[in-house]
């Protein structure tokens, strides 16, 4: 046949993830460990890689890994899934709580593959969003999540991209006020080093998501898990993909997991230079920065994608540009780099800021000149 059947037609407006995969000297956009893995890790895989064998399929469930993270958290490996990536965990959370008929409520401006995923899983999407500030509407998710037809809600904490760490308190009073599924992702829990860790015992709801991506340095691999009551870790087990962790990537993870602590003093260094990124963009007259608790910074700027632009073509930086979105007007995200990278990013702001604040200047000038004469 010369023709091809449509695919399903509620896809039709749907907005594939943009990940955009362009060259850059300095690459700050996609909230990664600036550094690779340490020397002797790096050693250590390559010491292992003949035993991995390749030839075998995984272990599904990689139970040594689960039970690793089971452990450090105080849990039963039952209350542990390890995914391809923390996306994969949201995706088949989605799968088993969400779909036709279902509801999923979304806090946005937040992560864009909750409700990308929402859309392919066919789940309803009531989306409540975020005050000036990027704060919950905690009043109207309450009043929300009571009318009692709600099946999951997504709280990213902190929140990508704007940074905010949703108070405690009020993420205990909704885990409180609804039996929704609740999934708290922590993806940047080693940053904000939060954690809804001490209330699983008593909400059976709720589910938290972590990562190696962005901590660890493992973003090239995709290992993620979540943590959650047993039976709704079974339940995802339906749903999942059964080998989607492959067996060199649950290798790397474990090795990576038990050498955690490796990690911290560079957890510390990246959260000081987030520092330096917020007290430096601050100084930007037409700059508002927003307080973050994650390894990254949402600032808003006049003309944000034209900055963009020239940060990238002309400095070489990539960052991420999420002006167009909704809530997020005129907003650029940058990942905390290494120092230098972090310098030379407010170096290319400050030229980029001053050479636009003179043409701004000439251009008054020149139309202050036009109305002397008359015209
Ligand atoms: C990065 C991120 C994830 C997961 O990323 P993976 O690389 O798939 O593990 C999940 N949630 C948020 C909010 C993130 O920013």
């Amino acid at each position: 046949m010369d023709r091809l059947r449509p695919p399903r037609p509620d896809l039709e407006d749907l907005v594939p993830y943009d990940a955009k995969d362009i060259d850059a000297e300095v690459y700050l956009h996609a909230n990664e460990n600036p550094s690779d893995l340490p020397g002797e890790v790096l050693d250590k895989i390559s010491e292992r890689i003949r035993s991995v064998g390749f030839n075998r399929y995984p272990d599904p469930l990689a139970n040594d890994l689960r039970a690793l993270i089971a452990e450090a958290n105080g849990l039963e490996a039952g209350n542990v899934l390890v995914g391809n990536g923390g996306d994969e965990l949201i995706f088949d959370l989605l799968l088993a709580w969400g779909g036709p008929g279902r509801t999923m409520l979304d806090l946005p401006p937040t992560f864009t593959m909750y409700a990308i995923d929402a859309k392919v899983t066919g789940t309803q999407v009531v989306s409540i969003p975020r005050r000036a500030g990027f704060s919950v509407d905690e009043e109207a998710v309450l009043d929300r999540v009571g009318e009692g037809d709600i099946d999951v809600v997504v709280v990213s904490h902190p929140n990508n991209p704007t940074g905010t760490l949703t108070p405690e308190t009020f993420l205990i009073d909704l885990l409180r006020a609804t039996d929704a599924l609740v999934l708290v992702d922590e993806a940047y829990f080693e940053f904000s080093r939060h954690t809804m860790r001490p209330h699983m015992e008593r909400h059976p709801n709720l589910v938290i998501l972590r990562t190696f991506s962005k901590a660890f340095s493992l973003a090239g691999l995709r290992v993620g898990y979540l943590l959650a009551n047993a039976d709704v870790v079974r339940e995802l087990t339906k749903v999942r993909q059964p080998f989607s962790v492959d067996r060199f990537s649950q290798m790397v993870a474990r090795m990576v997991f038990r050498e955690r602590a490796a990690f911290e003093s560079q957890i510390s260094d990246l959260i000081r230079q987030r520092d330096v990124l917020v007290d430096g963009l601050s100084q930007f007259d037409p700059v508002t920065v927003f307080p973050s608790e994650a390894n990254f910074v949402l600032f808003r700027v006049p003309m944000a994608s034209a900055v963009w632009r020239d940060l990238l073509h002309e400095h070489g930086v990539l960052i991420r540009d999420f002006s167009r979105a909704e809530g997020l007007e005129d907003c650029l995200r940058v990942t905390v780099g290494l120092p230098e990278q972090n310098a030379r990013f407010l170096r290319a702001m400050e030229e980029i800021l001053s050479a636009r604040s003179a043409a701004d200047h000439f251009g008054v000038a020149a139309t202050a000149s036009r109305h002397d004469k008359g015209e």
